[in-house]
């Protein structure tokens, strides 16, 4: 593109953010963005589609940055730092809340304990993860057993499509109206669904090896125990996490599922395993965000979605990468296995209690 229009894109961005614009070189933006912007509400991302539209630039849109995505050359980046409101509501009837794209799942996910409710599914990176970023990419996350792929407990989502008309989907037609980086539709706010959380307890098994690990996961697929939670960690994750040397299978139930309780009673007659008590059960739980932590720059890692019967495979591959796996209900488990030399260094402040 011309240098002229480039500049005249600069000055019609400047007109409406000014403050809120970062221009990049002109001369650089080839293989440079020309500007990155921080909108205030979703009528400024329709202004920017419609000023993408208009001068043929790309337009692309990060997040915390997790994915991490090449910047567009020549086009504008939308940040999401000045989007990161929510709302709770106030009635204990209600099952939901929304938020903005710049929000965190985790700063949601601690507004709504508040209130004795929690989202219904998170990711483990939830500390870094923006909304838009998770909703964009859709996922298994913590909660997945019970609620399956994260946008099956979407409502609905406001998204504006290229050109900037705004638009209301549902969370499974979510997948066709996003991706490609923010250039098919871009998520300005989302209504998700949310649960109550007050009696959640979680529980954490250690095992020598992972075949009878497996077999417990069978068991209690088979009997659909009622868990809201269940993942695995693989011995190199367990060490990462200073949580010992075994294969650890956990997660959460509301206490007064008595079937989940009477399960654990009887699992060590079953199995070569041990149940953890109340204080590792905690540290295990505490751990789950490992290591994603506010104040860290978040390592890379590998994600797969695999069926049940590929698992034992798969984990083979990453044995000796720290490694968890996510179980949800839609049948599928999320692998995710962190990068070479990641996630080594001790487990200092990465999880939340
Ligand atoms: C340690 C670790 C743990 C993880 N745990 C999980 C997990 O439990 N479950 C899981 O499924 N994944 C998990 N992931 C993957 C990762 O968390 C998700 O991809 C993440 O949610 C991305 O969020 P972000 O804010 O960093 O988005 P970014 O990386 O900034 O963006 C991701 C993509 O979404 C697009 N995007 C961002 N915002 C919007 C928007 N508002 N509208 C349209 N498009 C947008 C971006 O352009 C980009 O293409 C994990 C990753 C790591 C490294």
């Amino acid at each position: 593109m011309e240098e002229t229009n480039l500049k005249e894109i600069l000055r019609v961005l400047n007109d409406r953010f000014e403050g809120r614009l970062k221009p990049h070189s002109v001369a650089a933006a080839l293989s440079e963005p020309l500007a990155s912007v921080w909108p205030g509400g979703p009528e400024d991302v329709q202004y920017l589609a419609e000023v993408a539209q208009r001068y043929s630039v790309p337009l692309a849109v990060r997040g915390a940055g997790i994915a991490l995505e090449a910047d567009p050359p020549g086009g504008i980046l939308i940040r999401f730092d000045l989007m990161r409101n929510t709302y709770v509501p106030g009635s204990e009837k209600d099952y939901w809340a929304e938020a903005e794209p710049g929000a965190l799942w985790l700063v949601l996910d601690n507004e709504l304990r508040l209130r004795g409710k929690g989202l219904a599914v998170y990711p483990t990176s939830a500390p870094r993860a923006t909304v838009g970023g998770w909703l964009a990419t859709d996922g298994i996350g913590v909660g997945s057993f019970e609620y399956g792929r994260l946008r099956e407990n979407v409502l609905y989502a406001s998204v504006v499509l290229p050109g900037g008309e705004l638009q209301e989907v549902s969370g499974e037609s979510l997948g066709e109206v996003v991706g490609q980086g923010g250039k098919a539709g871009i998520i300005v706010s989302a209504r998700l669904r949310t649960r109550r959380a007050t009696t959640d307890t979680p529980f954490a098994v250690a095992f020598d090896h992972i075949e009878q690990l497996l077999e417990s996961v069978e068991d209690i697929t088979e009997v659909a125990l009622p868990l809201w939670h269940l993942a695995l960690l693989n011995p190199a994750m367990s060490r990462a996490r200073g949580l010992g040397k075994n294969y650890l299978l956990f997660g959460a139930y509301p206490s007064e599922r008595e079937e989940v309780v009477r399960w654990l009673d009887r699992l060590p007659e079953d199995c070569e395993c041990r149940v953890l008590g109340a204080a590792e059960t905690y540290r295990v739980w505490g751990q789950r965000f490992f290591p994603v932590a506010p104040s860290f720059p978040t390592p890379r890692a590998v994600r797969e979605f695999v069926s049940p019967p590929q698992l034992p495979e798969r984990l083979s591959v990453w044995e000796n990468r720290p490694t968890q796996a996510t179980f949800s209900r839609s049948g599928e488990v999320l692998i995710l296995s962190l990068e070479e030399g990641e996630g080594t260094q001790p487990a200092r402040a990465a999880g939340t209690p």
